[in-house]
């Protein structure tokens, strides 16, 4: 009931992930400026300008801790039952979650929720295992898991599983919805990476780069659970959850731009989203009667999965290349942030 949930204060784990260094940072003579230890704390350490690296003189250090920090070595299945596993147990208690990616354009945020096929990450590892518990706690078989994936790019909503016009959003009694959103059944995890690997191809590339997806382009999972259990009184009662796993554009700042373009449109619109989401976050924190959703669509489409009833988990993710010491910094400092709400 509504009167439970919003008893239980609910606090945002924050989490860190280094991925390896890439073969392109190691050709451009990178170093590593990040280091972890004991799994929480993070150290980062600025080197001094690429003139005298020889010195290799250390200028500032910093030190973050965490929730968790995730060394490169970290599997999927870690990053997983560390950051996202108790979210589904929530889900399957009738509580909605919501897990997002946060860090630069390259610093592992896609690998980290989607993954490879011989390595899926949280979006598919997180289907597997709602699909293991749901078939255990229906009390009559019966289960369904229906799930849509959409983009949020430049303001505009698109479905990634079955891409066309753009969607309008509209509120109704169940809050608010993408019209004509796929709701795509899913019977088992077997479907569900390819399908998301098809949906993340739809996702918008740059006009520049056609086969790079783009940077400016919030990826959103929604899956919805549903299923029957009998309570302490042994009446049945329906249990219906929702876990919202996002892939956050790029946070990098927008590109300086000499030329007005669609770009500094686009920059602008992200910058806009991701404002909006840490001004809804701080809010409903403190505790604020008016949670600013409107702001943005991305605010808008997880009104529901944010907020007091909700669990919230956010993933930054970082590159070990002294090259993206500022990128690293500015993730840190926004997750450090992040924790303190
Ligand atoms: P983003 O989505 O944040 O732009 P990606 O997830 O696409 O970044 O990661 C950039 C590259 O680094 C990809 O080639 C990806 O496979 C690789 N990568 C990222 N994280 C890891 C990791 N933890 N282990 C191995 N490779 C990774
Ligand atoms: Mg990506």
């Amino acid at each position: 009931t509504i009167e439970e949930k919003s008893s239980v204060g609910s606090r945002i784990l924050v989490f860190v992930r280094l991925r390896p260094m890439a073969k392109k940072e190691k050709e451009a003579g990178s170093r590593c400026c990040v280091r972890i230890v004991n799994r929480r704390d993070v150290f980062l350490t600025e080197f001094a300008s690429e003139n005298d690296y020889l010195r290799l003189k250390r200028l500032r250090g910093r030190h973050f801790t965490f929730d968790a920090s995730f060394p490169d070595s970290t599997s999927q299945q870690e990053v997983y039952s560390t950051t996202t596993a108790d979210l589904v147990e929530g889900v399957l208690q009738g509580k909605n979650g919501s897990v997002f990616c946060y860090g630069a354009t390259g610093a592992g945020k896609t690998y980290t929720m989607l993954g490879t096929m011989e390595n899926p990450g949280v979006m598919v590892l997180a289907m597997k295992d709602l699909f293991a518990k749901i078939r255990h706690r229906s009390c009559d078989g019966n289960h369904v898991v229906h799930l849509s994936y959409l983009e949020v790019y430049n303001e505009t909503v698109r479905d990634l599983l079955s891409p066309g016009r753009p969607l309008v959003l509209r509120e109704d009694k169940q809050g608010i919805v993408a019209s004509g959103l796929t709701q795509y059944r899913a019977y088992s995890t077997d479907e569900v990476m390819a399908l998301l690997q098809r949906g993340n191809q739809n996702r918008t590339t740059e006009p520049t780069r056609v086969n790079e997806t783009s940077s400016r382009s919030h990826a959103i999972l929604q899956v919805v659970a549903e299923y029957r259990v009998r309570d302490d009184t042994m009446n049945v009662v329906n249990r219906v959850g929702k876990l919202s796993l996002i892939d956050l554009a790029g946070s990098e700042r927008a590109l300086a731009t000499d030329q007005r373009t669609l770009r500094s449109i686009e920059g602008a619109n992200i910058n806009r989203s991701l404002l909006a989401l840490s001004s809804c976050i701080n809010a409903l924190v403190e505790g604020k009667k008016h949670i600013p959703y409107r702001n943005s669509k991305l605010t808008q489409l997880l009104k529901d999965s944010l907020g007091g009833a909700c669990n919230t988990v956010m993933i930054a993710n970082i590159s070990p290349s002294n090259l993206s010491f500022g990128e690293t910094q500015n993730t840190l400092h926004w997750a450090d942030r992040a924790k303190e709400i």
